[in-house]
């Protein structure tokens, strides 16, 4: 027979074996992501904060709306953090599209204060490393801004730090073409520079001074390179995936991943379709999505109507050719790849939501526990996870903000 204690203990034991085994695979995945830090590198939302309409305290339904990102969805997903990317699209480098590339890029940045002023019980702009722990600590979501094309800096130096002072805490240095900066990994008219530009280099140096994070995400392979070799602090790719997998320029050869690790820097993967998993370019989707892009590429200068409409008609399109999108698992091949390939302290994840990222299931930020499910399905543990959500990024992050501090001491 036991006694008491014996059979106390017997119970206590039972329940840790429980506490240990009987959850599901959800609630493992829901207590190790709400225990880490989470941060999202890169989404597009800034544009929704301009429509009037859109009101981001508010908790939207994807299939209604189509956005993929508001403060209530993001708690529901159990996102610490993300960064709102002030986009401005590459147009022709004349000083009137500068200008009017620079005035869109603060409307969007301002657009990031005013909501988290107004909605600050739920958010508030993080401008460095502490503040998004603090956030976290204070159930408040953690809003970083970056700045996604260099373009508004067109070739005025001063720009990077009046951007800096604005809270811009890192700088994507292209987009899907050259700029006075560097060249792109998608220019129709290839290479300009061969990498960065003299300008570019001067860039490269002053994000350094100031402790602004280089995004080499867009960037063509040569520049890639040129910043590697230049750059005194690590750097990220804030929405890139590996080549290797999804052949697609704009994504990370092995090569480039290895020299992204030696550099002690940090691949956020992205979540859009086309970097996931290569289109089918023969589909119908497929064609009415490239006229749409040659008709927005054409567009110089755009009013706000005109701008509207193509949003509109990119909406609609979405709603009329649905994607057959690749899964988390697609996604989630690329971060096995990498880890393979560089190992487990230089990934992350940077979504592109509401940028064109999204998965059939992880359509929005309300989804991303998800991913984390998929890490337990792959064996993942704990600090592994904790380190692709968010410990990578905040490492490279931290390093870059004490680097500058040493240039400014
Ligand atoms: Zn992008």
């Amino acid at each position: 027979m036991f006694d008491k204690s014996n059979k106390l203990l017997i119970a206590s034991m039972f329940l840790l074996f429980c506490f240990t085994s009987c959850k599901t695979q959800e609630e493992k995945a829901a207590e190790i992501h709400n225990h880490a830090f989470t941060i999202d590198t890169h989404v597009d939302t800034p544009y929704h904060l301009l429509d009037k309409d859109f009101n981001i305290s508010e908790y939207h339904a994807y299939k209604r709306g189509g956005s993929r990102v508001d403060f209530p969805r993001m708690k529901k997903g159990g996102l610490d953090g993300i960064f709102f990317a002030a986009f401005t699209s590459q147009r022709e480098r004349t000083a009137e599209n500068i200008q009017i590339a620079r005035e869109k890029a603060d409307e969007l940045i301002d657009s990031i204060y005013t909501v988290c002023d107004r909605y600050s019980e739920l958010a508030e702009v993080a401008l460095n490393v502490a503040d998004g722990y603090r956030l976290e600590n204070e159930g408040k979501r953690a809003i970083y801004i970056g700045l996604e094309n260099g373009f508004p800096i067109g070739t005025e130096i001063s720009e990077v730090e009046r951007y800096f002072k604005k809270g811009v805490r890192y700088i994507t240095l292209c987009h899907t073409s050259n700029n006075d900066i560097c060249d792109s990994s998608t220019d129709r008219h290839g290479a300009e520079f061969d990498g960065l530009s003299k300008f570019g280099e001067e860039v490269v140096k002053e994000m350094n001074r100031l402790g602004i994070l280089i995004d080499v995400s867009h960037i063509s392979d040569s520049s890639f390179y040129d910043v590697i070799k230049l750059s005194t602090s690590p750097v990220i790719a804030s929405h890139s995936c590996a080549r290797a997998i999804c052949d697609n320029p704009r994504n990370l050869s092995d090569e480039m991943l290895k020299a992204l690790a030696e550099n002690g820097g940090v691949i956020q993967m992205c979540i859009l379709d086309d970097y996931v998993r290569a289109p089918d370019k023969n589909s119908e989707r497929y064609k009415k999505e490239m006229e749409l892009r040659e008709r927005y590429r054409k567009m110089g200068k755009m009013t706000k109507e005109e701008e509207q409409k193509i949003w509109a008609e990119w909406k609609q399109l979405q709603i009329d050719y649905p994607k057959d999108k690749p899964t988390v698992a697609d996604a989630v091949d690329h971060i096995d790849h990498i880890i393979k390939v560089i190992g487990i302290d230089h990934v992350g994840i940077g979504t592109d939501f509401d940028g064109g990222g999204g998965l059939k299931d992880c359509a929005d930020v309300s989804q991303m526990m998800n991913i984390t499910i998929e890490f337990l399905n792959r064996g993942y543990s704990r600090e592994d996870i904790h380190k692709i959500w968010g410990g990578n990024f905040m490492r490279v992050f931290k390093q870059v903000e004490d680097l500058a501090e040493k240039v400014k001491a």
